[in-house]
C-alpha cells in the first residue's frame, strides 16, 4: 500500500493532466506451465516492460513475510533463459538472487526459467501430479525497481486439472488468470491448482471460500465451512468490519501443519484425519482462527517496520509479540466465544501458553520485544540451548495479551476490553501507516484509561516475571494447587529414544542435569549401575525420592563417563488454570462477558 501511494505521487508530479491509476503502468505478465508436474516443476515465461533501458535487472525474494528467515528461494531456480524479439539476449547472474539481462533497446524481453517446487510448508512450493501449490516469494522473478507494478499470472492447467484458487482478482475473460496490483499483493496470494474441493459462505456480503487441496477426502468439508464461518463472526464482533473484498481459507491436506496469514486469504496445512478427532479439530479451529484474525492483526494494523518490505534482507522487528503472540491469545479467544469450545477447554489452552513461558529459563534472560528483533537469527535457527537464552514471543505475547486485557477491564470498570483497544489501534495506525511500540503502548493505555507504563515496562521489555494475580483475581481464576507430598524425582534432561539408545536432546538451565553436567547428546546408559532402555527413563526415575544422590552412566562420543547427579524435585504442573471455588457472581459474569456464555 505504502509502495503504491508513492509511485502514485511520482506520476501525479510530472504528469498532472489526468488522474493515473496503477493500471496505466505497464504489468508484468507471467504464465505458469505444468508439462511434466510428477517432476515437481513449475515452469515460468514472463514478459518484462524495459522501458528501453539497456539492461534490466530481475530478483527472487529470500524470505516470506510472516515467517522470519533467509531462505534463499533463489536455489530451486534453474535455466534462466532471455529473448527479445525472438532472439536470445545476454542473461547474467548479478546476485545471489539477481539476474541482469540485456535487453538491446526492446520495449519487452521474454524470460523462462524453471522452479523446483517441493518443499510442504506454507512459504514455499508443492508441485505433484495432482496439484500444485504456489506461493509468490518463491515462484515470482520480478523487477528491481521501488515502482508499484501490476503483476499478471496465468496458468495453464495440466488435463485433469479443473480449477484454481487464490485470493488474487481474477481476470474477465481468461479462466486461470488473475491480477495483483503490485509485487506485494502477489507475494501475498498463493495460488492453488488442481481438482481443490471448496466450500462458500457469505458473512456481512462478502464471499468466504474453504478450499481443500491435498487428499480431501476424509476431510469434512461441510462441517469444517459451518465453524469457520463462526469464527469469521466472532473475529467480527471483536475487530469491526471486515475489511477484505474477499476471504479465501486455504488448507492443504497433506498430513502436516503449519500456516500463514495473507491479507485476504491464509494457507494451512492439516492431516487427513483432522476433522475426525475433536482434539485434532479443536487445534485446527485455532489454526484458522489464529491465521485469520491476522487479516486484522499484523496484515491491517502492523507494526511500523513491516512495510513496504525489502525481500532481500532481514526487516527487524519488535513487536512481533503483538502481531504473534496477540493473534494467538486472539485465536483461543474466537474459538471460545464462536461457541467450539468450553470454557475448560479454552483455559487449558490459556494454560498451556503460560506453562510455556514459565517453564522456559530463558524468559528471565530476554525481554519479549529483544526476541522479537532477533528472532531471524534465534526463534528460526533454534538450537538446543535456545530455551535457555531467549523466550518464544508467540506464548509470551499471547499471555500478555490476556493479562492486558484483564488489565483494561478493571481499570475501565468492565466498560472497555481488548478488543475496544485493538480497533482503536486499527483505527489509528491501520493501513499503510503502523505502528511504533511507544504508539501501541500509547493507544491501549488511553482506551484503558490507566496509566500503562509500568506494565509494558515490565512485561515487554524486561526480563522479570509476568504478575499474575491482578489478571486471575479479576476473573476469579486461580491456579490449580499441587500437591508437594506427590513430588517426584527430577532430572531435566530432555531425551529422545533413538536407534534404540536414550539420548539427551536438550538440558535446561537450573536443573539438576545442567548443574551436574550432563550434556546435550549424551547417551544416558545406567543409573546407578543398572542399564536404561531408550523408553525407560520416566519409570526408573519413580523408583527415586527428590534429593536421592544417584550416579548416571552416560556415553560421550562412546566414552563412558560416570555423573552423580543429586535429583530434584518435580511438583507437577503448577501453572493449570481453573475457576476458583469461590468465585464470585461478579468474577463469573466478568468470565461471561470475555469468553461468552
Ligand atoms: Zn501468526
Amino acid at each position: 500500500m505504502f509502495l503504491a501511494a508513492v509511485a502514485g505521487a511520482a506520476l501525479l508530479a510530472m504528469q498532472t493532466t489526468a488522474p493515473i491509476a496503477a493500471q496505466s503502468i505497464e504489468p508484468i505478465r507471467y504464465t505458469l506451465r505444468f508439462p511434466a508436474p510428477h517432476t515437481h516443476y513449475v515452469e515460468v515465461e514472463v514478459s518484462y516492460p524495459t522501458l528501453r533501458q539497456p539492461s534490466i535487472e530481475i530478483y527472487m525474494a529470500v524470505w516470506t513475510p510472516g515467517s522470519y528467515l533467509i531462505r534463499e528461494y533463489e536455489r530451486h531456480v534453474e535455466g534462466v533463459a532471455a529473448s527479445a524479439g525472438g532472439q536470445p539476449v545476454a542473461v547474467e547472474k548479478s546476485r545471489k538472487n539477481r539476474w541482469r539481462i540485456t535487453t538491446g533497446g526492446a520495449p519487452s524481453v521474454t524470460v523462462r526459467y524453471r522452479v523446483y517446487a517441493r518443499e510442504m510448508t506454507v512459504r514455499s512450493n508443492w508441485v505433484e501430479a495432482g496439484f500444485a501449490m504456489m506461493n509468490g516469494a518463491p515462484t515470482f522473478l520480478t523487477l528491481v525497481e521501488r515502482e508499484a507494478r501490476p503483476h499478471e499470472v496465468r496458468l495453464e492447467l495440466p488435463a485433469g486439472w479443473k480449477d484454481s484458487a487464490t485470493a488474487l482478482a481474477p481476470m474477465t475473460g481468461t479462466p486461470h488468470a488473475y491480477r495483483a496490483e503490485d509485487f506485494d499483493t502477489l507475494v501475498d496470494s498463493p495460488i492453488v491448482a488442481g481438482n481443490p474441493v471448496t466450500r462458500t459462505f457469505t458473512v456481512d456480503g462478502k464471499r468466504h471460500v474453504l478450499v481443500l487441496e491435498g487428499d480431501p477426502s476424509l476431510f469434512d468439508a461441510d462441517r469444517a465451512a459451518t465453524d469457520v464461518q463462526k469464527i469469521v463472526e466472532a473475529g467480527r464482533r471483536a475487530m469491526g468490519p471486515l475489511l477484505y473484498p474477499h476471504y479465501y481459507f486455504i488448507n492443504m491436506v497433506v498430513d502436516t501443519g503449519g500456516g500463514l496469514e495473507h491479507k485476504n486469504s491464509f494457507l494451512t496445512m492439516s492431516g487427513r484425519f483432522t476433522t475426525r478427532t475433536e482434539r485434532s479439530y479443536l487445534n485446527w479451529l485455532s489454526l484458522v482462527a489464529h491465521e485469520y484474525f491476522h487479516n486484522w492483526n499484523v496484515k491491517r494494523l502492523r507494526p511500523i517496520e513491516l512495510g513496504p518490505f525489502d525481500y532481500e534482507a532481514e526487516n527487524y522487528v519488535k513487536t512481533l509479540w503483538v502481531a504473534e503472540g496477540f493473534t494467538d491469545y486472539y485465536a483461543d479467544v474466537l474459538v471460545r466465544r464462536a461457541g467450539l469450545s468450553t470454557l475448560g477447554e479454552y483455559l487449558d489452552t490459556l494454560s498451556d501458553q503460560i506453562e510455556a513461558v514459565q517453564i522456559r529459563p530463558g524468559r528471565l534472560v530476554t525481554s519479549v520485544d529483544a526476541a522479537s528483533y532477533d528472532t531471524w537469527i534465534k526463534q528460526y535457527r533454534a538450537d538446543e540451548n535456545t530455551p535457555n537464552i531467549t523466550i518464544d514471543y508467540y506464548p509470551k505475547g499471547a499471555v500478555i495479551a490476556f493479562l492486558l486485557d484483564a488489565r483494561i477491564r478493571k481499570a475501565s470498570g468492565g466498560t472497555k476490553t481488548l478488543d475496544d483497544a485493538m480497533q482503536a489501534a486499527l483505527q489509528r495506525y491501520g493501513g499503510a501507516k503502523g505502528y511504533t511500540p511507544q504508539q501501541f503502548y500509547q493507544v491501549m493505555a488511553e482506551v484503558s484509561g490507566a496509566d500503562l507504563k509500568g506494565f509494558f515496562a515490565r512485561a515487554v521489555e524486561s526480563a522479570e516475571e509476568l504478575e499474575y494475580t491482578e489478571a486471575l483475581d479479576y476473573y476469579g481464576l486461580r491456579f490449580r494447587p499441587v500437591d508437594p507430598r506427590t513430588a517426584r524425582a527430577f532430572l531435566g534432561a530432555l531425551t529422545r529414544p533413538q536407534d534404540g539408545r536414550l539420548v539427551v536432546t536438550g538440558v535446561r538451565r537450573g536443573t539438576p542435569a545442567y548443574d551436574a553436567g550432563l550434556n546435550t547428546d549424551d547417551e544416558i546408559v545406567a543409573i546407578d549401575g543398572v542399564r536404561i532402555r531408550a523408553d525407560g527413563l520416566g519409570a526408573r526415575l519413580e523408583q527415586y525420592r527428590p534429593g536421592d544422590r544417584v550416579q548416571v552412566l552416560v556415553a560421550r562420543r562412546d566414552k563412558l563417563t560416570p555423573i552423580e547427579v543429586t535429583l530434584g524435585s518435580d511438583a507437577g504442573r503448577p501453572w493449570r488454570l481453573e475457576l476458583r471455588p469461590d468465585a464470585t457472581a461478579a468474577q463469573k459474569a466478568s468470565i461471561a462477558k470475555w469468553l461468552g456464555q
